[in-house]
Formats: structure tokens, C-alpha cells, sequence
């Protein structure tokens, strides 16, 4: 029987980040397990770890004991140890980072949810025998007429506390900890049947059948334009998926986890979906975690952390939307979403399916190349036809002495609407009213003491905003800087197109989206229903309209700005514009009234535009990959992003220096670029700094690298400076 145990620390620092032995007291062996936690003494104190083995010999000498078992059962499965493993060494993290990912925060505090205490009586216990005592009599009576008591219940059948210890003390009753009976999931109401797939569909599923079959993992990218049908496809796969007897998992992003989404999966398979995502309860998050463990559900919907439930054997892992950028984990552990899946779908064997009508070029060029099986759909359900797409050149309409933020032929699509009362989205990427206030006659800008951008302007409350650290000011009515009269509004928001419609059509109803108006929990599907309702003809919205939503009475899209994400300064807006484009353009065009987009921009000519009018991937997709090449980005390079922030300008530029300098002899055949201070240069008062290692096959210089990092962590006032660090960095800004 094993005596030792290799622990991990419970401890968010890089001194403890790695794993220390200890000996299991021969009272604990046999029943200490992998994966559950224990109480250690460590130092002069006590703390919480994680078992990650047993060890029958260790070279350690003088060992201290493990305390005591914190669990009944183990919180972490075999596999999620070893994606621990690998997931500190792949994204840097340390490995209680890692550990924390997958394991609930409810339960990190110790308390396992779905335990309860039941108080039952031993067979052959009698209550006759209790005439003396007509208080335990009774209490005995109550709890052999209902089997079994849940302790909590006992108060409400009039048993009290004293009679049952009593009880207890005779042996006539004990006390078991049972799993908390699981409520099913209530599920969305409406039993749906599987569609007869198209020709297209047909081939698609064909291959993930066989995908499915093959005992092997198989990574496919299902490359299908918006409304082909992708999502009856997952449907049918997951079904199959079942009846081999497995599991399967499907990822969506945050913002499209909306109660259509969740009534598709649950009306397909009910009472067996568990559903996991940031706005659930503590309560809520602990039930759907109870159906994984107790095998109930047998398919996980969820978001990015979704991807770690412990579900067994999955056989279908799903990425909706595979581009999407919220799959990336912005807080250590840095990880894609995308690369937890795959190595899963590796352990158990299985497949994994992305999904996208525009895929992110990495996962395209992965397909191009062979390493993933690459489908594709190219035709609607419907028969409709993708929607017309017209650029709208706003250097033009200014020449043209034409100031709105609407262009004339906007102006003119948006009254044919109107007049037929049908409906149109008006997507812009900013909320509030303006992104910056301006003063024409010196030029000031108003920008936010803490960070180095500017402050955005909100109408509504009458206050400039930072939309970085959220602090407020109020709105200048005379410059600053010059004491001038002339302060102007630039760069529209959400508000201010608000504004310009009521203006226009004060009759007309309308819902404006972003995250100001739909900070409460129902605002969402609130907005939603009134939409799909036609409560209103007009959506104005941010990128929270841009996804998922399906309505058939939206004839006109307007994006009011296509140059607010193109004018970021890192590598991926160019690909972020054309995916945001052709998302917000299959909004329409679903219904039978058919549809209409209209795209204003003052880049008309950049191939991000001319390609989403097009509808063009391929044609993106080779424009943009050739500009990567010739940069050596991503998917022609790995990168890992240093990022060096602290509230003192100089330590953070020596802190950089300090570990560019070490990191250079490592590099190898690797480019070191920087330190040089980011784009967002200073946001909350914390400077920022950053390098990046540019070149293949870094995983090789990891274990260097970590040892840096550990080093780093180590010198004097190492909290002084904060380094981040990112494995292919989503966002370089
Ligand atoms: P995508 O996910 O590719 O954007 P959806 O899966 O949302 O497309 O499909 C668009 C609509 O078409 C949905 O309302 C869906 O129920 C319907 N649909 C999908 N496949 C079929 C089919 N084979 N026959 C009829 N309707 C279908
Ligand atoms: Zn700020």
C-alpha cells in the first residue's frame, strides 16, 4: 500500500510551485486517493492541498504526515491531473492555477456541493420498544414511515434534535452523507424533433459519423456560412454521440448561451444537458456540476470554462463559433478553450468539431494543411440568398458636405423599413454616446487620469466615462486646456445613434443593447423577446447583437462604423473587422422578406471590407495569411507575449529589461522583440510594458522559460512589477 503522496500546495505562489511529498499516517492509507484534497502542515502552518499521486518510495527524507482528508471522494479526476500537467507547462501557469481552473470555486472552499446528511433508522430497529420515552417514540415512528430523513427536514416533521441524538445514542437511528438528489434540469418545455438534413448537412454528418467511429481523435473544422445549419448538425452528432454510450460537450460563447440556445439542446435531449455559465448562482453552477459527476447529464452546454467538466469519457467535443475571442482566458492560466478541447479529445480518443463561418485563420490554415479535416456548407436552409452588402464611403459623404453619422443611402434604407414596418439592426461597436470629446479650438482631448486612453462621453447620466477603470467625470463645458467654448462630440456610440433615430422616427419603437442597458440578469432575454415579439423595428446594438440572434424580420443591417475595430493597433484587427462584418451581415436576410447590408467606413479599399462584401473567406483568408507571412505572425509563428505592469514607470522598464536580457541568450533561433511599452501604455494607473518571443516550436525553450519565470518571481520586491505571461496572445494591445 502506498505511504507517501506527492502534493500540490494550495497556494497562489510561484515559492510553492511544485509538488512536495509526504507521508500518509497508516490511518489515512488506503483510503487516501489521486485528486483529493488534504490538510498538510507546511512551514509553520497548516494549509490545503491536492493529491496528484501515491508514492510507494520517496528519496525525500523526514517527511511530516498528511493531517486529513478534506473530501469523502476525490474532486479531480485522473485526467484533469494530467491536463494540469500539462496545461502549467503549455500556458505558463502555475499548477494551482491549473488545479483551479477545473475545480468549481464553490468547492475550492472547501465545501463539497450535493452532500447531505440523512438520518435513517437501522433495520430491525422498533419503535414498540420505546413506550417510556414517547418523544423518541414518535420521532422514531416518523422516520421509519418516511425511510429516510434529510437532517434539514427533520424540524418541519416535527422531530427535534434531542430525540434523535437520543435515538442515535440507542443505535435505533444513524446518520448517513448521501448525495443531494439531483433535480432534473426543468428543460426548455418544447420536445424538438431532428430536422431531415439537407445534401449539404448530410455529407457533413456523414464524416463526423465516421469521425466518431474511428477509435482515434480527429480534429474537424466545419467551415459553414452563416444559417447552413450548423447547429441541427451538432445536434444530430451529439445525438449519435449517446447512443454509443458516451458523452459529449458543446461549447458557445458567453453571449450566445441565450435561453434559444439553451432550449435547442434541451428540447433535443432533456433532462440530460447540465448548462454552465458565468451568470448561474453558486447554487445553480453546484447542481449542474452534480448531474456531470452523478453521470445524469450526459451532455454539457456551456462557455469557455465549460471545457473542464469532468464528464466521462467524452466522445464529441463541440466549439461553436471557434474564432470567437472570448474562448481565450484573459487571467492566468491563459488557456484557449480550443487547445483544452483537442488535447481532451486526444485522452478519450475522441473528436473534435469546429464550428464557424469564419473560422479564426489559424484554425483554417491548420485544415489547409492537412491536420484537420476541413467540411464545408456553402448554402443557406433557406432559400435565401446571402444579403447584398454596399460600402458606404463616409470620406465621401463629407466631401459632399453630408455630416450625419447616417449616410444618405443608410438614411434612405432605414425609411423603407420604417415605412413597411419591418426591422433593422444598427450595429456599432462602442457603447455611449461619444468615444471622445474634443476641443476644436487647442485640441484637447479629455482623457482619464488613470489610463492612457480617452474618455467616453454617456448622455444619458451626463458623465464622461473610462471604459477601462470605469471612473467618471464630469462633462466639460469649457475646454481644459484653452478655457474655449468649442468642445465637440466624436467617434458615435450606442447613444448617440439612439439619439439620431428618435430624432428621426420619434414614433418608432426601438431597443438599444450593450452593456449599459443589460447589466440585470433578465435584461437579455428581455430585449430578446420584445424583438422576436416585434415589440420594436429597430436594434441598436453593439457586438452583443452581432451574434447568434435569428430573425427573420430583420431586413436592413447598418454598421454605423466598420473602422472601430480596424483602426486597433495589433496584428488580429484585420481578422477580427472581417469576422465582426460577417457576422452582423447574416443577421438579415432569414426571413422572406429578404435583406439588405450597408457598411459605412472611411477605409473602403482594405480587404478586411471589400472581402465581408464579397463574402469572400477564401479570398480573406489568402489576402491576410500572405500578411502574416511576411510579418512571421501567427499561424507562421508561435508567440509568447511578456507583459510588465506596475504603477512605477521605471521598475517596470527595468523589470522588462531585466528579463529580456536573460531571455535573449535562450532564444535560439527565436526573435526577441521589445521591451517596448504597449499600446495601451498605462491603464489604471499600472505602466505597461511587454516583450515577445517570436518563432516555432517554443515549447522546446519551456522548461528555460519556466525557470526564468521562477527566477524572476524570486528577485527582491518581485511584487513590485507584475509579469504576464501569454502562450499565442489573443490580443497584443
Ligand atoms: P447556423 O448555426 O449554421 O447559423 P442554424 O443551425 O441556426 O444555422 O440553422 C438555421 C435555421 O434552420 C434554424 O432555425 C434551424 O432549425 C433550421 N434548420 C437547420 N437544418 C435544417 C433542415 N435540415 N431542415 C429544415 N430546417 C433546418
Ligand atoms: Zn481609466
Amino acid at each position: 500500500m502506498p505511504e507517501f503522496a506527492e502534493v500540490i500546495i494550495d497556494l497562489v505562489s510561484y515559492g510553492v510551485d511544485r509538488p512536495f511529498h509526504y507521508r500518509i499516517p497508516p490511518g489515512l492509507q488506503g483510503t487516501i486517493k489521486p485528486g483529493m484534497r488534504v490538510t498538510v502542515p507546511f512551514g509553520r502552518r497548516s494549509y490545503q492541498g491536492y493529491v496528484l499521486r501515491l508514492l510507494e518510495q520517496t528519496s525525500v527524507e523526514n517527511l511530516k504526515d498528511i493531517k486529513s482528508i478534506n473530501d469523502p471522494e476525490p474532486v479531480l479526476t485522473a485526467e484533469q491531473i494530467a491536463l494540469a500537467h500539462w496545461m502549467a507547462q503549455r500556458f505558463y501557469s502555475r499548477k494551482i492555477d491549473a488545479l483551479h481552473a477545473m475545480v468549481p470555486a464553490s468547492f475550492r472552499k472547501g465545501k463539497r456541493p450535493g452532500k447531505i446528511k440523512i438520518i435513517e433508522a437501522v433495520p430491525g430497529a422498533d419503535h414498540n420498544n420505546l413506550k417510556k420515552a414517547p418523544a423518541q417514540k414518535k420521532a422514531l415512528e416518523i422516520i421509519i414511515e418516511n425511510r429516510a430523513v434529510p437532517k434539514n427536514k427533520l424540524g418541519s416533521l416535527g422531530v427535534t434534535a434531542g430525540a434523535v441524538k437520543a435515538l442515535e445514542e440507542k443505535g435505533l437511528v444513524r446518520t448517513v452523507t448521501e448525495d443531494q438528489p439531483v433535480e432534473e434540469n426543468a428543460g426548455g418545455g418544447t420536445l424538438t424533433k431532428p430536422h431531415l438534413l439537407r445534401e449539404e448537412q448530410k455529407n457533413c454528418y456523414k464524416r463526423i459519423i465516421e469521425a466518431l467511429e474511428g477509435n482515434h481523435p480527429e480534429r474537424i473544422l466545419l467551415h459553414g456560412i452563416t444559417a447552413s445549419g450548423k447547429t441541427e448538425i451538432y445536434l444530430q452528432s451529439i445525438a449519435y454521440c449517446l447512443e454509443q454510450g458516451r458523452t459529449a460537450m458543446i461549447l458557445v460563447p458567453e453571449i450566445s448561451l441565450t435561453p434559444q440556445m439553451i432550449n435547442h439542446f434541451e428540447g433535443r435531449f432533456p433532462g440530460r444537458v447540465a448548462v454552465l455559465h458565468s451568470r448561474l448562482t453558486t447554487a445553480e453552477k453546484n447542481r449542474q456540476w452534480q448531474m456531470i459527476l452523478t453521470g445524469r447529464a450526459r451532455v454539457v452546454l456551456g462557455a469557455r470554462s465549460a471545457v473542464f467538466a469532468p464528464l466521462e469519457s467524452p466522445g464529441l467535443i463541440i466549439i461553436d463559433e471557434e474564432h470567437e475571442n472570448t474562448y481565450k482566458q484573459e487571467e492566468t492560466p491563459r488557456y484557449h478553450a480550443r487547445d483544452i478541447a483537442w488535447w481532451r479529445a486526444r485522452y478519450h480518443n475522441g473528436a473534435l468539431l469546429l464550428g464557424s463561418a469564419t473560422p479564426a485563420l489559424e484554425s483554417y490554415y491548420r485544415a489547409r494543411e492537412g491536420d484537420t479535416l476541413l467540411l464545408n456548407m456553402k448554402e443557406r436552409v433557406t432559400p435565401t440568398q446571402l444579403p447584398p452588402v454596399e460600402i458606404v464611403d463616409m470620406r465621401q459623404e463629407l466631401k459632399e458636405k453630408h455630416r450625419l453619422i447616417f449616410s444618405r443611402l443608410l438614411l434612405e434604407q432605414l425609411n423603407e423599413v420604417v415605412e413597411r414596418n419591418e426591422q433593422a439592426l444598427l450595429f456599432i461597436n462602442r457603447r455611449g454616446f461619444a468615444g471622445f470629446v474634443l476641443c476644436r479650438e487647442c485640441g484637447h482631448v479629455v482623457r482619464c487620469p488613470s489610463c492612457d486612453v480617452s474618455m467616453t462621453l454617456h448622455m444619458d447620466r451626463q458623465i464622461m466615462c473610462c471604459h477601462y477603470c470605469a471612473h467618471e467625470a464630469s462633462v466639460p463645458v469649457t475646454c481644459p486646456g484653452c478655457r474655449g467654448t468649442k468642445i465637440r462630440y466624436f467617434s458615435a456610440g450606442t447613444q448617440r445613434v439612439e439619439e439620431e433615430v428618435k430624432k428621426l422616427y420619434p414614433d418608432v419603437a426601438l431597443i438599444r443593447m450593450d452593456r449599459d442597458t443589460t447589466a440585470s440578469r433578465e435584461a437579455h432575454s428581455h430585449f430578446y423577446r420584445q424583438f422576436s415579439e416585434r415589440k420594436a423595428n429597430i436594434l441598436i446594438g453593439t457586438q452583443m447583437i452581432a451574434k447568434g440572434f435569428d430573425f427573420p424580420g430583420v431586413t436592413l443591417v447598418g454598421v454605423i462604423a466598420a473602422d472601430t475595430t480596424l483602426n486597433l493597433p495589433d496584428f488580429r484587427s484585420p481578422e477580427r473587422t472581417f469576422q465582426l462584418l460577417t457576422q452582423v451581415a447574416g443577421r438579415t436576410a432569414r426571413g422572406p422578406g429578404g435583406g439588405k447590408v450597408i457598411v459605412q467606413t472611411y477605409r473602403p479599399n482594405h480587404h478586411s471590407i471589400v472581402c465581408a462584401k464579397e463574402h469572400d473567406y477564401s479570398g480573406f483568408y489568402e489576402a491576410e495569411l500572405e500578411n502574416r507571412r511576411q510579418l512571421a505572425y501567427p499561424p507562421f509563428s508561435e508567440l509568447i507575449r511578456f507583459l510588465f505592469s506596475g504603477p512605477d514607470e521605471e521598475a517596470v522598464f527595468n523589470a522588462a529589461s531585466w528579463f529580456t536580457d536573460k531571455i535573449l541568450p535562450l532564444a535560439g533561433d527565436a526573435e526577441v522583440l521589445g521591451p517596448a511599452p504597449a499600446s495601451l501604455y498605462r491603464i489604471k494607473e499600472q505602466y505597461r510594458v511587454h516583450s515577445l518571443l517570436k518563432g516555432n516550436m517554443l515549447v522546446k525553450l519551456a522548461p528555460k522559460i519556466k525557470k526564468l519565470i521562477r527566477e524572476y518571481h524570486g528577485r527582491k520586491n518581485p511584487s513590485e512589477v507584475r509579469l504576464a505571461v501569454d502562450f499565442n496572445p489573443q490580443s497584443v494591445l
